[in-house]
C-alpha cells in the first residue's frame, strides 16, 4: 500500500491509540489516509481545521442492552450498536448488521466507510451503521420477532427521518426491516415512512431497493470494462456469498452477458460450469431460508465443496458480495493467476491491503466497495424522496436512476483518479471525490 503522508501519520497513530483493538476501523481509516496526502498538499485549510481528526471521531456512539426471550422461554442478551458517524451532508444512513461477529470495531468501519459511499451518491445523506452480535441463524420467525422488537425500542429514541434513517445488512432484511417499522410505528404512534429504508413494497418501500446493490455493483465494473473496450458479455465470474447482495449481482452478470460459476456461504463453496440457476438460489434463500449445499441435490452437475475457496475456481470478473476481509493477498494472487481482469467488491472491505496491493500491480479494474455498492444506499435515498412526495416510481424508471447514479459515481471516480494523475485508480478516485465534499461541508458549518 501506500506510504502515508507525514502529516497524516501522525492523525493515523492517534486513531490507533484512542480506538484501540478495533483493526476493522484502523484498516479502514488507513485505506482513506493513504489517499488524502496530495489533497492535504492543495487544501491545507483541512489540517489547519482538522478535519481529518473530526471525521475520524463519530458524532456519536450508541451502546445498548438489547433482552430478548427464545420460544423456550429463555432470556438472551445481546448488545446493539449504532454509530453516528457523520451528518455533514444529510441524515446519518447506513445498514444494521446483525452477525455473531459485531462489535464496535466492524461497526465504526462500516460507519466510517459509509461517510464517503454517501457522499459519492451525490445525495443528501450522511454516514451511520449500527447492528448486534445477535446471531438469527437458526432462530424461528418469532425469535426474530422479539429480537426485533426489543432492539427497537432502545433504537427508536435516536432515529428519525430527519436525524438517522437505518437499513438493512448482513443479516437484516425485508423481514427484520418490517418488525422494527411496526416496533417504531407502536412506540411512536407515527407512521413514519422516512425513519428506515428497504421496507416492504406495500407499505412505503421502493422497487429496485432488494435488487439494488447487487445491480450497482455489477452496473459500476460495466462501466470500467467500457473504459478497457470490454464488456461482461461472455465472461465467467465469481460472486461470493448467497445473500441479498450475491442474489442480484449474479442476476445481473446474467442480464448483461456474463455467466456467473459460482457462489458460495459461510460453510462451502457450489460451482456450476454451466451456469449459475439464479431461480433455483432465490427460491432456497429468499423463500425457504435454506443453505446453498442444496443446491447440488437439484443439478447433478453441480458440485458443493464444503469449506472450498471461491477464488480459486478460474475467472475473468471476480465480485465478492459476503463480508469484509474474505480476499487476502495469495487468494488476490491467484485471481490474477488465473486471468482475472476485474474486481468489484459487491462486500464492504472484502479485500485485505495485502490484496489490493496485488491488483493495483496488477493493473486490474478494482472497484473499491465504497464506491462499487454505493447503489443500495442510493436506492434507499430514493426511496426516501418517493416517500417524502408520497409517490413510488415503477420499476423500469427506479432501475434506469440507479443506472445513472452508477454511471455517474464510475465518472467522478475516474475523473478524480485522472486530476490526480493516476487513471482509472478508483480507489484513490473513491476516496478524495467521497471526501472532499464532506470536507467542505464541515468547513462550512463551522467548528461542531
Ligand atoms: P446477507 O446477510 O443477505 O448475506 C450475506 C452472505 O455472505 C451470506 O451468504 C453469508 O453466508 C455470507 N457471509 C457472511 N458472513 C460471512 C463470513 N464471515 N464468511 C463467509 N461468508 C459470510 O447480507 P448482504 O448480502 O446484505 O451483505 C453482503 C455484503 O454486502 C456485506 O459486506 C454488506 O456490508 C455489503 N453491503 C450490503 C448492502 C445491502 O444493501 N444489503 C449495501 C452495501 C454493502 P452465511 O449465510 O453462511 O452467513
Amino acid at each position: 500500500m501506500a506510504q502515508l503522508d507525514e502529516k497524516l501519520e501522525g492523525i493515523y497513530q492517534d486513531v490507533l491509540k484512542r480506538n484501540p483493538g478495533e483493526v476493522e476501523f484502523h484498516q479502514a481509516v488507513q485505506e482513506v489516509l493513504e489517499s488524502l496526502g496530495p489533497v492535504i498538499s492543495k487544501n491545507p485549510e483541512y489540517l489547519e481545521r482538522k478535519i481529518i481528526e473530526r471525521l475520524c471521531e463519530p458524532e456519536r456512539q450508541i451502546i445498548f442492552r438489547v433482552p430478548w426471550q427464545d420460544d423456550k422461554g429463555q432470556v438472551h442478551i445481546n448488545r446493539g450498536f449504532r454509530v453516528e458517524f457523520n451528518s455533514a451532508l444529510g441524515p446519518y444512513k447506513g445498514g444494521l448488521r446483525f452477525h455473531p461477529s459485531v462489535y464496535l470495531g466492524i461497526i465504526k468501519f462500516l460507519g466510517f466507510e459509509q461517510i464517503f459511499k454517501n457522499s459519492l451518491t451525490g445525495m443528501p445523506i450522511g454516514g451511520g451503521k449500527g447492528g448486534s452480535d445477535f446471531d438469527p441463524k437458526g432462530k424461528s420467525d418469532d425469535e426474530i420477532m422479539r429480537f426485533c422488537q426489543s432492539f427497537m425500542t432502545e433504537l427508536y429514541r435516536h432515529l428519525g427521518e430527519h436525524t438517522d434513517v437505518p437499513a438493512g445488512d448482513i443479516g437484516v432484511g425485508g423481514r427484520e426491516i418490517g418488525y422494527m417499522f411496526g416496533q417504531y410505528k407502536r412506540i411512536t404512534n407515527r407512521w413514519e415512512a422516512g425513519v428506515l429504508t428497504g421496507k416492504g413494497l406495500k407499505w412505503g418501500g421502493s422497487l429496485v431497493r432488494p435488487e439494488a446493490t447487487g445491480y450497482g455493483a455489477t452496473y459500476f465494473i460495466n462501466e470500467a470494462l467500457k473504459v478497457r473496450k470490454n464488456s461482461f458479455e461472455g465472461k465467467t465470474c465469481l460472486v461470493s456469498g448467497s445473500g441479498n447482495v450475491a442474489i442480484y449481482t449474479i442476476e445481473k452478470i446474467h442480464q448483461l452477458g456474463g455467466k456467473c460459476v459460482a457462489c458460495s456461504d459461510s460453510n462451502g463453496i457450489i460451482v456450476h460450469e454451466k451456469g449459475l440457476d439464479i431461480g433455483l438460489i432465490k427460491q432456497l434463500k429468499e423463500v425457504e431460508r435454506r443453505r446453498i449445499a442444496d443446491y447440488a441435490a437439484y443439478h447433478k452437475d453441480a458440485k458443493y465443496i464444503p469449506g472450498g475457496n471461491i477464488w480459486e475456481v478460474p475467472c475473468q470478473v471476480a465480485m465478492p458480495s459476503a463480508t469484509q476481509n474474505e480476499i487476502n493477498g495469495k487468494d488476490a494472487a491467484t485471481l490474477v493467476k488465473n486471468g482475472c481482469t476485474a474486481v468489484g467488491e459487491g462486500a464492504n472491505m472484502p479485500t485485505t491491503p495485502e490484496g489490493i496491493k496485488v491488483f493495483m500491480e496488477a493493473k486490474i479494474a478494482y472497484g473499491p466497495g465504497k464506491a462499487c455498492n454505493a447503489g443500495g444506499v442510493a436506492t434507499s435515498a430514493l426511496e426516501m424522496q418517493q416517500n417524502a412526495q408520497r409517490d413510488s416510481w415503477s420499476f423500469e424508471e427506479t432501475e434506469k436512476k440507479l443506472e445513472n447514479i452508477m454511471k455517474g459515481i464510475h465518472k467522478l471516480c475516474y475523473t478524480i483518479s485522472d486530476e490526480y494523475g493516476d487513471p482509472g485508480n478508483y480507489v484513490l478516485g473513491a476516496n478524495i471525490g467521497g471526501f472532499i465534499k464532506v470536507a467542505d461541508a464541515m468547513v462550512a458549518h463551522g467548528l461542531i
